[in-house]
């Protein structure tokens, strides 16, 4: 493709998105700059620098617009910011990496967003379709950007895992199919605080789909549900309700898959990633080979150890209410709860039926716990709190007996004691074994 008059592409943001698209540009032979608000992660100031692509980072100094035929923006920039205000103020096109990159792929498109479920989903299509001998990759949120992936050596099928904001900015981005797995609300704070933008957003996976694409969409999600009241959806839309799973995933002649991933969102997850199977006419024996063999990504209903009869589960990915709602769900033994962080506005009422059953003790690990004592106050057995992991693991230890469970699922971000998620689980692990 051409950037309009001329070759000139300003990519704004040089994280995994950014880098993936500057690749992906200097290998079509147009003239890239990459420009940064912030800092670029080391890793990816090297690769710009071996494929000899000119950046800036810490601000947006050089004159960004000046004959510049087309704008590649991160989803990590907001749309607020000023160097974005500029560039919509100029009229310049802007349009999203991963809508770059489908310009430049030809191949089978199997794109997988939600809430909360994208990884485990997209992780698990990608192990099915692999362990059935598909020339399959995996890209988008899940390793390598779409575009990264192009720059490299694109496989025929592609599963995409997609957020909400790389949704964003798409113009033609059209999957074959598309998993649209539940609304909840989350990020918030990029939409206005407003759902019905949040929704829209999510919604635009489909809204190039034609006749022969395939939208399999969570047919018990309220949100979902509401706005298909007043929206046609194009392509041909399969709904997954609990009929469809709630007895297991089960074959087409009726046994039982065997899955080694717990939970009832697990088996809403992979009836939909079976389902994208089928489309795509992967036999049952394979689909049934796959879902015995995947092992889910760390952090995520992670069973780390058994000690002295008590489970210990890191679920540190569970960074909002509703997933913690599942993890609690998936629960069937008394759970010693930690929880905590940094709180996104929750709203823990949707879970205070499920702790009040199942929730013996409750540890707070946050800088400030007082939002989660209030919640639950009253509602669960004994609460404590600290600041310190290895203190946590050694509080809930004490009040776990054999046969319990102890859950790490925060319902909240981390970023007032960690680095990030994985900074949170694999502290945790450690403080595990530290006994
Ligand atoms: P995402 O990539 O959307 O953040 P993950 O697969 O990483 O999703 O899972 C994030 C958290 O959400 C985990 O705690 C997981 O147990 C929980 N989860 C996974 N699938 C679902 C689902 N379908 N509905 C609700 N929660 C889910």
């Amino acid at each position: 493709m051409t950037a309009g008059q001329n070759n000139k592409v300003v990519v704004i943001g040089s994280g995994e998105s950014g880098t993936g698209a500057a690749l992906l540009a200097k290998k079509l032979n147009l003239d890239v700059f990459v420009s940064d608000g912030a800092a670029i992660p080391d890793r990816y100031k090297e690769l710009l620098i071996d494929n000899k692509i000119p950046f800036e980072e810490g601000g947006h100094h050089i004159d960004l617009l000046s004959n510049v035929g087309l704008v590649l923006k991160s989803p990590g920039v907001p749309e607020e910011s000023e160097v974005m205000q500029r560039i919509r103020e100029s009229g310049v096109k802007v349009i999203s990496e991963i809508e770059f990159a489908s310009l430049h792929y030809s191949g089978t498109i199997l794109a997988v967003t939600g809430s909360n479920g994208k990884t485990t989903t997209s992780g698990l299509l990608y192990h099915l379709l692999h362990t059935a001998g598909l020339d399959v990759g995996i890209a988008g949120n899940y390793g390598d950007s779409f575009a990264a992936f192009i720059a490299k050596e694109p496989t025929p099928f592609v599963v995409l895992e997609v957020s909400s904001f790389q949704l964003d900015d798409i113009d033609t981005f059209r999957p074959n199919i598309a998993i649209l797995l539940n609304i909840t609300p989350d990020h918030l704070d990029r939409y206005s605080y407003k759902m019905e933008n949040y929704v829209a957003s999510k919604f635009r996976i489909n809204m190039n789909q034609e006749e022969g694409d395939h939208f399999i969409v969570n047919g018990d999600d309220a949100e979902i549900t509401s706005y298909r009241k007043t929206h046609e959806l194009r392509a041909n839309v399969i709904d997954i309700t609990a009929g469809d799973y709630e007895n297991g995933v089960l074959s087409k002649d009726g046994q039982k898959f065997d899955m080694a991933i717990k939970g009832r969102h697990n088996l809403f997850n992979a009836r939909c990633a079976v389902e994208a199977c089928r489309i795509l006419g992967i036999s049952e024996s394979d689909i049934a080979r796959g879902l015995a063999t995947f092992r889910n990504l760390p952090h995520r209903l992670e069973t780390v150890a058994v000690i002295d009869g008590v489970e210990i589960i890191n679920d540190s990915k569970a960074t909002n209410v509703d997933s913690v709602y599942y993890a609690l769900e998936a629960m069937d033994k008394p759970v010693v709860w930690i929880a905590g962080g940094t709180d996104k506005g929750n709203d823990y009422s949707a879970i205070e039926e499920l702790v009040r059953h199942k929730v013996k003790a409750l540890v707070c690990m946050g800088m400030d716990n007082s939002k989660l004592r209030k919640a639950f106050d009253g509602k669960v057995e004994k609460i404590v709190e600290t600041q310190s992991v290895q203190e946590a693991v050694k509080l809930a230890k004490s009040m776990a007996e054999e046969g319990d469970v102890i859950l790490l699922s925060p319902a909240c971000a981390s970023f007032d004691l960690f680095k990030n998620y994985v900074d949170r689980g694999e502290k945790f692990k450690l403080a595990v074994f530290d006994f």
